[in-house]
């Protein structure tokens, strides 16, 4: 027995993800991380729509897994839709944070029957989860998927009211704090643009506000040496500290089923490797909508690119262009399928990775040492994307074509990054930057001797 079994025999953790997998997936690497400690117990909750993915992602593990059901009579959400990936579309994504609420008294009866709850670590969008917590008195930690950079920049925007002043969306505006850091104000979601407590959105964003100023902190998806100043500035503000343990995506395990078939794309890119040849891989996460225009012109970009490309696409977006596939078909390939982005990341022959920038993804990619060529889209991407390519430097960014944050991407713009990523001086530059911080990552999890394996040592014996 180490010294730090006995701090823990009795540590019973609840793990309660939102219903996304980019939500998802973290949590789940969170309870590996958990239970790779002797003494710790791990009860995940989810719903039954969402329980082949986390038995699935669990199941060489002792985690508990209790699904509840989620409510089937919302008006707006078809019935059988469990995971925010799955709805027709964004815009119900409120009422489906709402619905959850439902699941409260299930929850509850569920929590009655367990053994004594040391701490919960539950999502944002479960605000409601924390009523659950006080009620049984164990305290609860919140978990926004969101990096420390992303945290710090939002809140030090909200503080100051950065975002009232300019009246043009592209003004450069100096945060406050960080006096390096220009944001505009496209950089952020409508609902930071208007402080008036205004509709359903605002509403359900200020009931993740109050209960995360009465949780015990907040678990976050990084490590303390790449983002300090950021952790440093929220941390030294009030009690509701940061807690760094990623990155998650790192306890990931190593594949078992060494036997099964490979995909059809990893020996796609097993040949690739052989022949020589580096990789681009293609990706926008599990809820991006893209438009069937926008689609095309990324077909034309990395066509004209020339690159060699592993573009993976959700089913609902098919239009590519005629006869786009067959035409690269010697050196690209589309997958519409769920992939296992972590392994194609690993993959000795991806050098690059076209991304929107989800949090989870560029984490990976930094893990992997694969250089990021942002292309934000929606929620804190834009801020992802600047902390890549501006503050760490380990990615560059895509033009758009009117010279906004979010907008439209031409396919000669497109092109021109991707050669550039690949093939370009400044490539180089943050290739060799991204390798540097995919060291320093790995050693923040280093057992028993990383900052984020501490940190959450520290949590544990803190509760
Ligand atoms: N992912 C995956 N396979 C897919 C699509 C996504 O493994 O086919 C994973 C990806 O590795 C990441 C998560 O799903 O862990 C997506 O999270 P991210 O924050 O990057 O984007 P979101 O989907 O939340 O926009
Ligand atoms: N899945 C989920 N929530 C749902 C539906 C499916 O987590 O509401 C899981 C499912 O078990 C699978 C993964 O998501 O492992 C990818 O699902 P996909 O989008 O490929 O759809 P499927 O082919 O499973 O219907």
């Amino acid at each position: 027995m180490d010294a730090s079994s006995s701090l823990v025999a009795t540590t019973h953790v609840v793990l309660f993800p939102f219903m996304s997998k980019g939500h998802t997936i973290p949590i789940l690497h969170l309870a590996r991380l958990l239970l790779r400690r002797r003494g710790i117990t791990v009860t995940v909750f989810t719903t039954p729509g969402n329980l082949p993915f986390v038995s699935n992602s669990l199941s060489d593990t002792d985690a508990s897994i209790i699904p509840i059901p989620f409510p089937q009579n919302i008006p707006e959400i078809p019935s059988g839709v469990e995971s925010t990936d799955k709805l027709p579309s964004m815009s119900l994504f409120v009422p489906f944070c709402r619905a959850t609420k439902q699941m409260q008294p299930d929850f509850e009866r569920e929590l009655q029957s367990l053994p004594r709850v040391s701490f919960m670590v539950s999502d944002g969008f479960l605000w409601w989860t924390l009523e659950s917590a006080s009620k049984f008195g164990f305290p609860r930690l919140g978990f926004f998927g969101m990096g420390g950079y992303a945290s710090s920049v939002s809140r030090a925007v909200s503080e100051h009211l950065l975002l009232l002043g300019p009246e043009s969306e592209d003004e450069l505006i100096t945060v406050t704090s960080f006096p390096w850091i220009g944001i505009t104000k496209r950089d952020f979601e409508p609902i930071f643009l208007n402080p008036e407590p205004k509709g359903a959105r605002f509403e359900l964003f200020m009931d993740q506000v109050i209960s995360t100023l009465s949780s015990y902190g907040i678990i976050v998806n990084s490590f303390y040496e790449m983002e300090q100043t950021f952790v440093d500035y929220y941390n030294q503000k009030d009690q509701v500290k940061l807690w760094c343990v990623g990155p998650l995506c790192l306890a990931k395990p190593i594949k078992l089923a060494k036997n099964e078939p490979k995909p059809f794309w990893i020996q796609w890119l097993d040949e690739k490797l052989e022949a020589g040849c580096s990789v681009l891989y293609v990706a926008f996460g599990s809820q991006a909508e893209i438009s069937a225009e926008q689609l095309k012109e990324i077909a034309k970009g990395l066509e004209d690119s020339e690159v060699n490309f592993l573009w993976v696409i959700r089913k609902t977006e098919s239009e590519l262009g005629d006869g786009f596939e067959e035409r690269v078909k010697n050196r690209g390939i589309v997958v519409r399928e769920w992939v296992d982005q972590w392994e194609i990341l690993m993959h000795q022959s991806v050098q690059g990775f076209l991304s929107h920038c989800g949090w989870n993804s560029v984490l990976e990619s930094i893990c992997a040492a694969v250089p990021i060529l942002a292309w934000p889209m929606m929620a804190e991407q834009p801020l992802n994307a600047r902390m890549v390519s501006e503050e760490i430097k380990v990615g560059l960014r895509v033009d758009m074509c009117d010279g906004k944050v979010r907008g439209f991407v031409k396919s000669e713009g497109l092109k021109k990054m991707v050669k550039e990523l690949m093939e370009g001086e400044t490539g180089k530059e943050v290739r060799k930057n991204v390798k540097e911080v995919a060291g320093m990552a790995n050693k923040a999890l280093e057992e028993s001797s990383g900052s984020s394996w501490l940190t959450l040592d520290l949590l544990i014996k803190e509760l």
